[in-house]
């Protein structure tokens, strides 16, 4: 019973609109879940089981490809399972640090192959999530691995959300000035939901916003006054790129042109692609 009720206490942490949980099936069946999520993680790392898929980023203006991002997948079982499933629980147990390595390696190794093939490889971001920020010097894997595969750190584009930022406990600003002295470029995703005061994205190195897509799911098609609009203008005044996530209509694609953005990521151009099929992508979209 102790141990139910400690259970029940944990799924109450960090929720705001309640202050206590009862121990139910939906909770035992979470549990039994990441139990045994945590019991192959490990395992699935070695034997391969996550595949690195590519979404391309497309310019604006040309519509040809301008980047790319890679997303992780586990295929288990014959089953593929989203990142939303595992990600968090990696992060709580802190696994996401082997896990972004790992995608970080595999990234490094397809492009240096692309390189070899091809005279134009788009810039690839790779995801890098916060639990990282705990250790000051992890950015020193990073380029280790990039060096091993004979890649310049500046041909990478590290993505950091926002919410990365704006823990009290970790000096942010001194890991991403950090991260840009060794030459990654720094997108900051999820731009929007993070909390991050407007004086700090002042001071912050970075290269480019990745604006969330629940800006687009929200926007008003029709009318200027929408936050993307504005997150446009202080992009522009600081003079940093821009990326709407998540566009999937013609009509949301006409819309975020008319505002100016640089870049565009979403389904309407392409889902995620497996790595051979991003390969014949870009060699046809370049
Ligand atoms: P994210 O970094 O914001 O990645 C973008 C997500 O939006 C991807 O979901 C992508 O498939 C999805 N997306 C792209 N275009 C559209 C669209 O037009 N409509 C809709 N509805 N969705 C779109 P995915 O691949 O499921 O990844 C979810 C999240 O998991 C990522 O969000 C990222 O936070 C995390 N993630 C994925 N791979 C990694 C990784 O290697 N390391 C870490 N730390 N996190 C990762
Ligand atoms: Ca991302
Ligand atoms: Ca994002």
């Amino acid at each position: 019973m102790l141990s139910k009720a400690y259970m029940a206490r944990a799924e109450t942490k960090g929720k705001y609109s309640t202050n206590y949980y009862i121990y139910d099936k939906v909770l035992e069946e979470k549990i039994t879940q990441e139990q045994q999520i945590e019991s192959s993680m490990e395992m699935a790392l070695k034997n391969k089981e996550f595949k690195v898929l590519y979404q391309p980023k497309i310019d604006t203006k040309t519509e040809k490809i301008a980047g790319a991002e890679a997303l992780v997948r586990w295929n288990k079982d014959g089953k593929t399972i989203p990142p939303n499933k595992f990600i968090p629980l990696f992060e709580k147990n802190k696994f996401i640090i082997n896990l972004d390595l790992y995608v970080f390696e595999e990234v490094c190794k397809d492009i240096a192959i692309w390189k070899q093939r091809y005279k134009y490889v788009p810039m690839t971001s790779i995801n890098v999530s916060k639990t990282h920020f705990e250790n000051e010097n992890f950015i020193d894997r990073y380029v280790q691995i990039a060096n091993k595969y004979n890649l310049n750190t500046e041909e990478l584009d590290l993505e950091i959300t926002e919410s990365a930022t704006v823990d009290e406990s970790i000096d942010s600003l001194k890991i991403l000035k950090d991260i840009k002295a060794k030459g990654f470029t720094v997108s900051m995703d999820d731009f929007g939901t993070g909390y991050s005061s407007l004086s700090m994205l002042q001071s912050m190195p970075i290269d480019t916003i990745k604006i969330d897509k629940v800006f687009i799911e929200k926007a008003d098609l029709n009318s200027d006054q929408n936050i993307i609009n504005y997150i446009m203008l202080i992009s522009k005044h600081l003079g940093v790129k821009t990326v709407v996530e998540g566009v999937e209509t013609k009509e949301e694609i006409d819309f975020v042109r008319k505002l100016g953005c640089d870049l565009i990521q979403g389904y309407y151009y392409s889902k995620a692609m497996e790595k051979e099929e991003f390969e014949e992508y870009f060699s046809k979209n370049m």
